[in-house]
């Protein structure tokens, strides 16, 4: 009933039917379904489920069931369209307006058709190229080397667009409109409107398929030094990008199976780790992540281990999208890679068994998080306070209050702020609702421990044990982030030098309210 890349379809796509079906039924959560009474026969004990990872319903008292179109259907007593407008409001997408079958959509649905076949004989054709010609031979050449032999290249579809610059164009002119052409989004046009030609030209081609497994575009990536290094098809009325996720048409049975996701950027990291034998992977495929397609994916999981490159541009696009994912409540993990690596260098370094054990071990958001905020300048009250904002907007998305609190005691841990102080300036920014903590010198600017002075006086006094004492705070590095930190770094080396320690030179080495 819902085609793909139609409007019911985007509606089911982002729906949550367990939310829809919250409307009329009340559900509470039984395992992986939600479960209440029957809203078609009479029951006092509830044999009627919601599947929130399928997407349907299923009455065992009375044999019921469908998705979210059919359920409305039956409640509101209405037919499928009226059922996708009632379903798009409570979603809260944009109702086109109701010509339901007009001649105008007609045309778009016939002109939807001839853009899918088109990508399908495009992909047709990449692949010959990349299989039978003398150009597609340096290719494979280049796909060899980053580790793609021929059973990956037949697995994921990867194909070459020859650099002739017309060479699709002139296939398809034998069957499409010139007006299609241009609108497909494989032809582009030349500056002055006159000449058309292959919009992916001496590229690596890779087939983006819809959810229903259908190519609506291509990622390609230049062979020589072309720019850009990679080309993705345009937005066009068969593919927008905050609607697709790389992967997922073949990921789909093992993201139900496993109920976790691997997040990756690119179609290269997403076929580095499928092959690597996690095939629960998607890649959100150049942009950063977009709520739409944290709906999408919702549907088959709740849970994500975010995977992106780990350098600043995918760190802010890791932070981004756990932001977006705790919104749509998901259980977010974090995998940073060791040494810079993003998944497919990993994996081409490392092997699978060792990308599969760090994945293993990715930690929970909270964590990832709280090392970001350790690796600010905590020894200043300025550089706490920046810390606590940055992680504040993330404490804030929690909904379960219990959560937040261990967050709080977490934060307080690992920064060394006082707690009660903290949860205060937490909850008094909730409550006037900010999204940073102000200047807060109680918070930030705390006194020396009694147990800080002690070990500094002994660093400071005690001759004979001295130089023991500091080495073992500096491996086990016990007064980072202190308070007192920069006194003790002084001490330390001063002791580690075997000389005897003087206070006037130590106190030059220090700031004002330090010494
Ligand atoms: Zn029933």
């Amino acid at each position: 009933m819902a085609e793909a890349g139609t409007f019911a379809d985007r509606v089911k796509q982002q729906a949550d039917i367990v939310r829809v079906v919250g409307e009329y039924v009340q559900l509470k959560k039984a395992g992986q379904n939600f479960r209440g009474l029957c809203p078609f026969h009479s029951e006092k004990t509830p044999s009627f489920n919601v599947h929130p990872t399928r997407q349907i319903y299923h009455c065992f008292g009375c044999g019921k069931g469908g998705d979210v179109f059919s359920f409305v259907m039956e409640m509101e007593k209405c037919e499928f369209p009226d059922a996708v407008r009632v379903v798009a409001e409570k979603t809260g997408i944009a109702v086109p307006r109701a010509k339901e079958r007009s001649p105008q959509e007609r045309k778009q649905n016939q002109q939807r058709s001839a853009f899918v076949e088109m990508h399908r004989e495009a992909q047709t054709f990449f692949v010959q190229q990349l299989e039978g010609t003398a150009e597609g031979k340096a290719a494979r050449a280049y796909l060899e080397d980053r580790g793609l032999d021929k059973s990956a290249i037949d697995r994921f579809g990867i194909g070459y667009a020859p650099s002739g610059g017309d060479a699709l164009l002139r296939i398809l002119k034998q069957k499409y409109a010139e007006k299609l052409l241009g609108d497909s989004g494989l032809v582009s046009r030349s500056e002055q409107g006159d000449r058309m030609f292959d919009r992916f030209r001496r590229r690596i081609t890779f087939p983006i398929a819809n959810e229903s497994g259908k190519i609506v575009a291509f990622g390609a990536r230049a062979l020589g030094e072309d720019q850009p290094k990679y080309l993705n098809s345009p937005e066009t009325p068969i593919y927008s990008k905050s609607n697709v996720l790389y992967h997922l048409d073949r990921a789909k049975e093992a993201l139900r199976r496993s109920d976790f996701a691997v997040l990756v950027e690119g179609y290269m990291d997403a076929i580095a780790v499928a092959r690597a034998g996690i095939s629960n992977v998607v890649a959100s495929c150049g942009t950063s992540l977009a709520e739409p397609q944290i709906k999408l994916l919702g549907r088959f999981t709740k849970r994500v281990i975010v995977n992106y490159d780990p350098d600043a541009a995918g760190q802010a696009a890791t932070e981004r999208s756990i932001s977006l994912l705790l919104e749509q409540d998901f259980e977010v993990k974090v995998l940073a890679l060791p040494g810079k690596a993003d998944p497919d260098k990993f994996i081409r370094e490392q092997g699978a068994d060792a990308y599969i054990k760090v994945l293993k071990e990715s930690p929970p958001y909270v964590d990832y998080l709280i090392a970001r905020a350790r690796q600010m300048d905590l020894s200043t009250a300025e550089g706490k306070l920046r810390a606590v904002n940055f992680l504040l907007p993330y404490v804030q998305k929690i909904p379960n209050r219990l959560l937040r609190s261990e967050w709080a005691t977490r934060i307080a841990q690992q920064l060394r702020l006082e707690e009660p102080v903290l949860r205060a300036a937490l909850s008094r920014a909730a409550a006037e609702r900010r999204s940073e903590v102000k200047t807060q010198p109680e918070l930030m600017g705390r006194a020396a421990k009694p147990v800080e002075r002690r070990l500094i006086r002994m660093l400071a006094e005690g001759e004979g044990f001295r130089s023991e004492l500091a080495q073992q705070l500096q491996q086990g590095q016990l007064y980072h982030g202190l308070e007192t930190e920069k006194i003790f770094t002084a001490l330390i080396v001063a002791s580690l030098s075997g000389e005897p320690v003087q206070p006037t030179e130590l106190a030059a080495s220090l700031e004002e309210r330090d010494r």
